[in-house]
């Protein structure tokens, strides 16, 4: 038995938001930039999927699908390699994500890059955490609320950073590892699943296995939180730099914390909550379109420990609420789909990758963004015919690598091991609950990815 199942954790709750875009817009000299760089090949991220013994052709091509709905959106032009297998988890926890991650990124590379990217993007580049004296924000440093061991909070210091590999990557760091893999995902073989996302529905009482990639390859591109690291030396990570409070806004912190109070995503130095409203738009029977507006306001889950005031849930996920506020709920359903909303790709933009919100959002053939009447802007329908068809054609490529799967064995480290070991803190992981069995009328609520 792989070692590191003894230490897994019980793993998120849920969240949800809603949200409005500050997006600035970009100024017309870099629209000319642009448009010079168009004949250039379009820079794209690609996410090259493995798969272990034990994944089925179908389940590789739900997988592929997932794969390609990330790429959609992403642009960084960066390949991220990600092992995928089906295996017997706990009851309660639908998957799990194992990214590739190191605990000791120093921050003022992370704050260089990450800037520099707002910057080309046309957005806020003074939205990340400084130290708490002022000789600290000329070295590598920011300052965040921790608890110690008596529960007191406390301010401290830190001048280093945890990231996952492919975070590091989009930022383009240096991240060197002996693997070739960016992450690691099981799906638990103990359920039922469907794979029918691209036609978007679910067979009855079971779970949407696309759905659930998306969300685990979601971690391991970056989005974690050091909270919820077993070990407790994890340091806050690329997704904590926007975790706030209340109480670390009126200090001018981030919030590392465990405690009952709401924990937000903020991009302004956490003086306000991060929220979002788009409409989505379906057509009736009759022809007519119907508007959806929803409203998000993004706030995270506060973690695992219930006796220090969490909800139970992984911190590594927007708190769960109606609606949900994105892929990076904390708990899944049965029949039930979930997408990518625009507070997932606003969080993936500030932890530093390039988001294309014009694939996200309907433009106009002058590549403006069409608002229906309030004002909002409108989700543009994925083409899921054509992805699902590339998603087959992919799943039957070269990526059976059987090897990479760990197998417990010391004396020959698989691909996933050993990036697991590298880590330091290889046994934080994302994914999973208390055990319980969803059939359970005790348990109703125990499905966490
Ligand atoms: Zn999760």
């Amino acid at each position: 038995m792989f070692s590191m199942q003894k230490t897994d954790k019980p793993s998120t709750s849920g969240y949800k938001l809603k949200l409005k875009y500050q997006y600035l817009v970009a100024p017309l000299t870099l629209a000319t930039t642009l448009i010079l760089g168009s004949n250039l090949p379009a820079a794209a991220l690609k996410i090259n999927l493995t798969y272990g013994a034990s994944v089925t052709e179908e389940q590789k091509e739900a997988a592929e699908l997932a794969a390609l709905i990330w790429e959609h959106y992403i642009t960084d032009d960066i390949t991220v390699n990600i092992h995928m297998d089906m295996s017997e988890l706990r009851w309660g926890k639908m998957g799990t994500a194992i990214p590739n991650l190191r605990n000791n990124i120093n921050y003022d590379q992370f704050r260089i890059a990450a800037e520099e990217e707002a910057k080309l993007a046309g957005q806020n580049t003074y939205f990340l955490p400084t130290a708490i004296n002022p000789e600290y924000s000329l070295a590598s440093g920011y300052k965040a609320i921790y608890k110690d061991v008596n529960r007191t909070t406390l301010e401290a210091n830190y001048s280093e950073m945890l990231i996952t590999s492919a975070n590091a990557k989009a930022l383009g760091f240096n991240f060197d590892s002996r693997s070739v893999l960016h992450g690691y995902i099981q799906l638990n073989s103990r359920y039922n699943w469907s794979y029918k996302y691209a036609q978007g529905t679910v067979d009855k009482n079971k779970f949407d296995f696309t759905s659930v990639v998306i969300h685990e390859i979601g971690h391991n591109l970056g989005f974690i939180s050091g909270i919820d690291s077993i070990v407790g030396d994890a340091k806050p990570s690329t997704l904590d730099m926007f975790r706030c409070s209340d109480y670390s806004a009126k200090l001018g912190t981030i919030d590392f914390s465990v405690d009952s109070h709401r924990r937000y995503f903020s991009i302004d130095g956490c003086q306000t909550v991060f929220n979002l409203t788009e409409t989505e738009q379906t057509t009736n029977k009759k022809g007519n379109i119907i508007d959806q507006t929803m409203t998000y306001e993004a706030l995270f889950a506060r973690g695992l420990n219930t006796r220090l005031g969490g909800d139970g849930v992984q911190a590594s996920h927007w708190t769960d609420q109606n609606p949900d506020t994105g892929i990076m709920n904390p708990l899944l359903s049965t029949n039930t789909i979930r997408r990518i909303t625009g507070v997932d790709l606003t969080a993936m933009d500030y932890i530093g990758y390039d988001v294309d919100l014009k694939k996200y959002y309907k433009t106009d053939d002058n590549g403006d963004y069409i608002l229906d009447s309030k004002g909002n802007k409108i989700v543009k329908q994925l083409d899921l015919a054509s992805l699902q068809s590339q998603a087959v054609k992919q799943a039957g490529g070269d990526n059976y690598r059987p090897e990479y799967s760990p197998d417990g064995d010391n004396g020959n480290e698989t691909e996933v091991e050993t990036f697991m070991y590298e880590s330091g803190i290889y046994y934080s992981w994302w994914g999973g609950g208390e055990e319980c069995d969803p059939s359970d009328p005790d348990y109703p609520d125990c499905t966490f990815w």
